[in-house]
């Protein structure tokens, strides 16, 4: 594939997170070849793009086209991904006097979770680059989604995940035709399984970040927020941060919107809160300096599984998403991610998952601490949906 290709994607080039290096966009890329670590695509506008071609196009991720990376539309894999709605949480904000509290809803995704938007850009990059078939370690939802996705695309699909992993997440895998391979551990434990099992290179590793096409498809969650609140933004966000391409892609979201001319320049971002569960906060330690990095960091299992990520390896632009934006990091408990839950579950009408309910009490750690204030727009990212963890939390709410 040539740079003169026609296509409608502004994809200009890769470039290595860590020094800035370019890389071709136009041959298959995993981590930077200059300093193995995560690649992030940059597009070029020639000419100015106006935000009113969005109004006629459907309401998925795939309507932010120019600014995502697939060459050729017959190559798009989609089930319908993207375009979640934003709820307002009327119920629990009189309950906690807060002004304005709203809820941006990824459980209604195909297979349940935002891993919708990141395998669906994933596996059409995959088939854009002729790939025959896909791996990846995962703590639940990115297999699923992965699984689904191949299967659409008529793709070989293995999928390397904790034994500890509810049933749901598994046995979904396999109705889409999927390889499941369990292993004993957390995802960084699968993640060296993974490399085994394809040791001749024979499929495509779709790890988090390793891969770097997924993060753009979680970036259109940041377009959204801006398009969906009519081109203004929260002051907080609140995501649950495991390996990160949420919290990442949406900031890559906004300084995008702010080159186009969608935002402008002068608007205040939102301040990025990372959300982790107590049993594995890598993040929150090194952001509080109790480590340099999370490289020998060890994590326990979570209700919350996705955030069960001892090292992730984009740990670098976690940080630096905190520091640009004003944020922190912060962890919650088993415990309160149940109350959560039934808070949401009784005052909302929502079941979420564990991840969600997770960012719900942040919010309120944050608000009672005068680190959030009554008055400002708090947005949470319910990044599931809570059928999948039954095994989790069955039974657990107070009657
Ligand atoms: C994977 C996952 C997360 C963590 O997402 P990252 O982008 O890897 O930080 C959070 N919540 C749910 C439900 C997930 O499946
Ligand atoms: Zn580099």
């Amino acid at each position: 594939m040539e740079s003169t290709i026609q296509t409608l994607s502004h994809i200009a080039h890769l470039t290595c997170s860590a020094c800035g290096n370019n890389h071709s966009a136009f041959q298959p890329q995993l981590l930077s070849t200059c300093c193995q670590l995560p690649l992030e695509s940059q597009y070029e506008i020639a000419e100015p793009l106006s935000k009113s071609i969005l109004s006629a196009r459907p309401a998925t991720m795939w309507r932010y086209r120019e600014m995502l990376p697939v060459f050729s539309d017959e190559n798009i894999v989609s089930l319908g991904e993207g375009f979640t709605p934003i709820l307002t949480l009327n119920n629990l904000a009189r309950k906690y006097s807060l002004s304005n509290l709203q809820l941006k809803d990824e459980g209604q995704n195909p297979t349940g979770s935002f891993k919708a938007r990141g395998l669906s850009m994933a596996i059409s990059k995959a088939k854009e680059f002729e790939t025959e078939g896909c791996i990846i370690p995962t703590a639940g939802n990115a297999g699923v989604a992965m699984a689904a996705y191949c299967a659409k695309a008529g793709m070989k699909a293995v999928v390397v995940m904790p034994r500890h992993t509810p049933k749901a997440f598994k046995e979904e895998c396999y109705w889409y035709g999927a390889d499941v391979q369990l292993v004993d551990g957390l995802i960084n434990d699968c993640a060296a399984r993974a490399k085994e099992l394809n040791a001749d290179g024979s499929l495509l590793d779709v790890s988090t970040l390793k891969e770097p096409y997924r993060l753009e498809g979680k970036k259109t969650m940041g377009y959204e927020i801006a398009e969906q609140l009519n081109w203004s933004l929260p002051d907080v966000i609140l995501y649950p941060a495991g390996g990160g391409t949420g919290l990442i892609g949406i900031w890559k979201a906004f300084k995008e919107m702010q080159q186009l001319g969608w935002l402008p320049k002068s608007i205040k971002l939102p301040r990025m809160i990372a959300v982790q569960a107590a049993n594995c906060q890598p993040l929150v330690e090194t952001y509080f300096g109790h480590q340099e990095n999370c490289k020998n960091y060890i994590g326990k299992p979570t209700i919350a599984n996705g955030l069960a990520v001892p090292r992730p390896l984009g740990e670098h632009m976690m940080l630096r998403v905190l520091h640009e934006s004003g944020g922190t990091a912060l962890s919650i408990t088993e415990q309160e991610m149940l109350e959560g839950l039934q808070e949401l579950g009784k005052k909302e009408g929502l079941f979420v998952a564990p991840e969600g309910a997770a960012v719900w009490m942040a919010a309120r750690k944050l608000v009672e601490a005068g680190k959030i204030d009554r008055d400002e727009k708090i947005m949470l990212l319910n990044t599931g949906s809570g059928q999948k963890y039954m095994d989790n939390v069955e039974g657990k709410y107070n009657l």
